[in-house]
C-alpha cells in the first residue's frame, strides 16, 4: 500500500542516518510533543563459536572486556581500522548508571537509560564483533581470555588477543556482613533497579491487605538504605519523592506507616562532597522526615531485621524492615583477583596500572574504570635519576636554567609536583627551590642532590587515587582509544615526557583526569553540585542544570529523547506504580 511505503521509506531514512533524529526531536518538541522512534538496525548475530579463529589479514586483535562506561567510551573513540576488535560482556548494552536511582521508582523507565552496544559501535569503520559472555579467566602468559556464554552456561570459548582492555567494573562490597547477600537488594545494574521498583510496590500492596497486624504493616513499610554515599542518598531522596508525591494518594490507608531510614557508618553522609553540601543534605533529609542514622554500622541482616552497632557506644539495636537496599561501595571481581595473583599483585586490593593505564607486570594488558587504579610513580623513588637527567653538564649541581629545562617533563611525568605548587600557591619550581635555599638571588641557586631531595620531599603527599566514577572511566576510555589510534605514529615520534630512569621518551603523555564537577540530587527538585574550583551550587536552579547536563550526556539521540519524554511524563502524570 502506498501509505505504508511512505512510512517505511521515512523510517528507513532515519534508521540509516541516525543523526537526522536530532531534527525530528527538535521539531517534535517545538510542536508540543515528543516523538520517540526506533533507531535499531539489528545486526545479524555472529555464528555459534567454540573457539574464535585468529584475526585474518594480520590485524592486531584487541579484546575488550566489559560494555560499561570505560569499555564503551574506548569503543566509541577507537577510529583506527587496523585493529580487529572483539568485545566480551555479559550484557549487550551500555547502561547510563547515573540515572539508575531514577529507574528504581519509575521517574525514568529502564529502557530509556540503555543503548545496545551493537548500535553504538555499528557506525564505525573499525571491525568490532560483540560476544555476549563473561570472561572467567585471563591467561596473561599465553595471551588468551576464557569466556562462558551467558545464554548457555556450558558453552565456553577462548579468545586470543594481542592487546587486552580490561574494563569489567567492580562488584558490590558487602564487607562480608552476614545476611546481606541473601536479604538486601543492590543498586548497581539495571536489573537491580527494576527489582527495587517491584519490591517497593510489593511492600505497599502487602501492607494494604486486610489481615495484617499494625506491627507487621509498620515493618513492611520500613525502607532501609545502607550507605550514605551519592548513590544511597540519591535513592533515599527518589524513594521519598515517590512516596510523598505519588504513593500517599494511592495508599491513603497505610501512608502513615511509611518510614525511610538511611544508615551511614561514618559521622556524615556525602563525605566526598564539600561540607556545605553535606550540611544542606542532612538538614533537608531531617525536614523531609527521612530517618538519618549516622555513626551506625550494619553488623547483620536477617530476612526481617537489620542489626546495627553504634560506632561511639558499641550499642547494638535492630530495625525490622520491609525492604533494604545495600549501597556501601565496591570491591574487586573474583576473575580480576585471580588475574592479580597471576601477575604478582596478590597483595593489592585493586588491580594497579601505570599512568598509561597499562597493568603493572604486563606489557599488552590495559585496565580502566572501576576495576583498576593508577599507581602514580613517586618522585622520591626516582629522585636521583631525575637529578642526573636534569644536570645536563654533569656538574653535580642543578642550576635554575638546568632545572627550568627539565621542568615540563617533570610536571608531565609526576603531576603531583604541579599539584603541590598549586596548593602552595607557587608559580613554578624555581620558587620551590628558592624556598629550600632561603632568600638567594634566583640566578645563583644551585642545588646538590641532597638539597634537591629535600626541596621535593613533600610533593608525593599530594598523590590521591581517582574516584570510582563514570567520569573517570569515560575519560580513561577515550584516552586509551586515542593512544591506540596513534600507536604507530607515536612509536616513531614519541610525544610523552622524558624517561628519567632510561633513555628516550615515553610514547604517549600519561593519562590526566579532568574533573568536571559532581552532582548530588536530593529530591524535591533540588540538587547540589560541586563544580571545578570548589564552586558549590545548591537548589532548584541546580536541578535544572542537572537535567540539562544529564540530557546532553546521553549516548544517543534515541535515549536522550526517551529520557526527556520520561521526565515530561512524570511532571504531567506522576510515576507509574503498576506491579509488572
Ligand atoms: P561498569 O560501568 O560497571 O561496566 C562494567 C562492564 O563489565 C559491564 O558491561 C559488565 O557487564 C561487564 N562485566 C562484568 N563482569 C564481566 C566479566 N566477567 N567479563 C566481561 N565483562 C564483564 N558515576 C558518576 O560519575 N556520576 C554519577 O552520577 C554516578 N552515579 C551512579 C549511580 C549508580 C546507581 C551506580 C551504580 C554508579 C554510579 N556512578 C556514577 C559510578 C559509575 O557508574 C561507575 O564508576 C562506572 O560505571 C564505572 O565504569 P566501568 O566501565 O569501570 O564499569
Ligand atoms: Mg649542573
Amino acid at each position: 500500500m502506498k501509505s505504508s511505503n511512505i512510512y517505511e521509506r521515512f523510517s528507513q531514512t532515519f534508521r540509516q542516518h541516525p543523526s537526522l533524529s536530532r531534527f525530528l526531536v527538535v521539531f517534535a518538541v517545538s510542536g508540543g510533543g515528543l516523538v520517540a522512534y526506533s533507531e535499531g538496525n539489528i545486526l545479524s548475530s555472529s555464528p555459534k563459536i567454540d573457539e574464535l579463529p585468529e584475526a585474518g589479514n594480520k590485524k592486531k586483535r584487541v579484546v575488550v572486556l566489559g560494555t560499561g562506561w570505560a569499555g564503551t567510551s574506548f569503543l566509541k573513540n577507537l577510529k583506527n581500522s587496523s585493529y580487529d576488535v572483539q568485545v566480551v560482556s555479559p550484557r549487550n548494552y551500555f547502561a547510563f548508571t547515573p540515572l539508575l536511582p531514577s529507574v528504581t521508582v519509575g521517574t525514568v523507565e529502564a529502557r530509556s537509560v540503555v543503548e545496545p552496544i551493537r548500535n553504538i559501535v555499528k557506525k564505525k569503520n573499525v571491525n568490532v564483533n560483540f560476544l555476549e559472555a563473561e570472561c572467567y579467566k585471563i591467561d596473561a602468559k599465553n595471551k588468551k581470555v576464557y569466556c562462558r556464554s551467558t545464554q548457555d552456561e556450558k558453552e565456553e570459548f577462548i579468545v586470543d588477543y594481542d592487546y587486552l582492555v580490561v574494563a569489567m567494573g567492580a562488584r558490590v562490597n558487602t564487607f562480608n556482613t552476614p545476611g546481606v547477600e541473601e536479604n538486601c537488594l543492590y543498586l548497581k545494574e539495571v536489573e537491580d533497579a527494576l527489582k527495587i521498583r517491584r519490591s517497593v510496590i510489593d511492600c505497599f500492596e502487602k501492607a494494604s491487605l486486610p489481615n495484617v497486624s499494625e506491627d507487621e504493616r509498620k515493618r513492611m513499610l520500613q525502607f532501609v538504605v545502607v550507605g550514605g554515599g551519592p548513590t544511597g542518598v540519591e535513592f533515599a531522596a527518589e524513594l521519598h519523592d515517590f512516596v510523598s508525591e505519588d504513593l500517599v494518594r494511592l495508599y491513603p490507608a497505610v501512608k502513615d506507616f511509611v518510614k525511610i531510614s538511611l544508615l551511614e557508618a561514618t559521622d556524615h553522609i556525602l563525605n566526598m562532597f564539600d561540607k556545605r553540601i553535606t550540611a544542606f543534605a542532612e538538614e533537608k533529609f531531617h525536614r523531609d522526615g527521612i530517618d538519618l542514622r549516622t555513626g551506625s554500622m550494619v553488623v547483620k541482616v536477617t530476612d526481617k531485621e537489620i542489626s546495627t552497632k553504634e560506632i561511639k557506644t558499641g550499642k547494638i539495636s535492630s530495625i525490622p524492615y520491609g525492604m533494604a537496599v545495600w549501597s556501601t561501595g565496591i570491591a574487586t571481581r573474583p576473575v580480576v583477583m585471580d588475574f592479580m595473583k597471576q601477575i604478582g599483585q596478590a597483595n593489592r586490593r585493586v588491580l594497579a596500572t601505570d599512568e598509561w593505564l597499562r597493568v603493572e607486570g604486563t606489557n599488552s594488558i590495559y585496565a580502566l574504570g572501576d576495576c583498576a587504579t593508577i599507581n602514580q610513580r613517586k618522585v622520591m623513588e626516582d629522585i636521583s635519576s631525575i637529578f642526573k637527567k636534569a644536570d645536563k653538564d654533569n656538574s653535580g649541581t642543578l642550576t635554575v636554567k638546568e632545572f627550568q629545562e627539565a621542568l615540563d617533563d617533570i610536571c608531565d611525568r609526576y603531576p603531583q609536583v604541579q599539584l603541590y605548587l598549586k596548593n602552595k600557591k607557587m608559580s613554578n619550581l624555581v620558587d620551590l627551590l628558592k624556598e629550600s635555599k632561603g632568600d638567594v638571588a634566583k640566578e645563583s641557586i644551585a642545588l646538590n642532590v641532597e638539597e634537591f631531595k629535600s626541596a621535593l620531599s613533600q610533593v608525593d603527599s599530594q598523590m590521591k587515587n581517582l574516584p570510582a566514577t563514570a567520569q573517570v572511566a569515560a575519560q580513561q576510555g577515550s584516552y586509551l582509544a586515542d593512544c591506540f589510534n596513534r600507536m604507530d605514529e607515536c612509536e616513531k615520534h614519541p610525544e610523552g615526557p622524558l624517561r628519567f630512569r632510561e633513555s628516550g621518551r615515553h610514547r604517549f603523555r600519561p593519562f590526566r583526569y579532568k574533573h568536571l564537577g559532581q552532582f548530588a540530587p536530593l529530591g524535591g527538585e533540588q540538587t547540589a553540585a560541586q563544580l571545578p574550583g570548589d564552586w558549590v551550587s545548591i537548589g532548584h536552579s541546580t536541578q535544572w542544570l542537572w537535567y540539562s547536563v544529564y540530557a546532553s550526556k546521553q549516548v544517543s539521540w534515541r535515549t536522550r529523547s526517551l529520557v526527556v519524554s520520561d521526565w515530561m511524563r512524570r511532571f504531567i502524570f506522576g510515576r507509574d506504580s503498576s506491579q509488572i
